[in-house]
């Protein structure tokens, strides 16, 4: 068998490092970007480099805007006593969806056993910061519904209750499981409207 061009090994290789993308998806995606416009393929390289130039993390609440802060920090109009922390930045736009108006923390992640993932690898730390800043009069931790999010919560809860602030999780409306990514709008307003006091 002829070993393929160099340049296209390349592209595939650099695909199948995607989220999701295994060798023959790789391999069908390179193709297609070969085969299109060229313009239309210059196009996706232009928008990743466009991205990746003008957003940057909050660093305040490590989510991904264009501006640092971002445009939810730096909104005089926003509750300021209330604090969401989510697992990833696609999360807030979820929830800004359903008209939430106080402040959000990003924990880049969830703790996870299996794949070692600990306090200390996520955005902990600044979280710890600012609850002890002390505007916050709630923090509601809005973690998936799965195995992992629920410990995450747990942990997150230990360590931010001796703070002196009211800790609130989502209500127990999500479906075992589920992650917030994928609910409908009704079930996560309900979520957050329903949120319950942690013990
Ligand atoms: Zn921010």
């Amino acid at each position: 068998m002829a070993t393929r061009d160099r340049t296209i090994e390349n592209l595939i290789t650099r695909l199948c490092r995607l989220p999701g993308i295994g060798p023959k998806t790789g391999e069908r995606l390179a193709f297609h970007l070969l085969r299109i416009d060229a313009d239309e393929a210059l196009q996706l390289a232009r928008a990743i480099e466009e991205v990746r130039a003008s957003v940057k993390s909050c660093s305040q609440c490590f989510q991904l805007d264009a501006q640092d802060p971002c445009s939810v920090c730096s909104d005089p109009a926003r509750d300021r006593s209330m604090l969401l922390v989510v697992e990833d930045p696609r999360e807030v736009a979820r929830f800004e969806d359903v008209g939430f108006r106080g402040l959000y923390h990003v924990l880049n992640g969830r703790l996870s056993q299996l794949e070692g993932v600990r306090p200390e690898d996520l955005t902990t730390e600044a979280l710890q910061a600012r609850v002890r800043s002390g505007t916050f009069a709630e923090i509601c931790l809005a973690t998936n519904a799965d195995l992992e999010g629920e410990g995450t919560a747990r942990v997150l809860a230990e360590r931010l209750q001796p703070l002196g602030v009211k800790v609130t999780r989502l209500a127990r409306g999500l479906p075992a499981g589920s992650s917030i990514a994928q609910v409908s709008r009704s079930i996560l307003a309900d979520a957050i409207e329903g949120r319950r006091t942690l013990p």
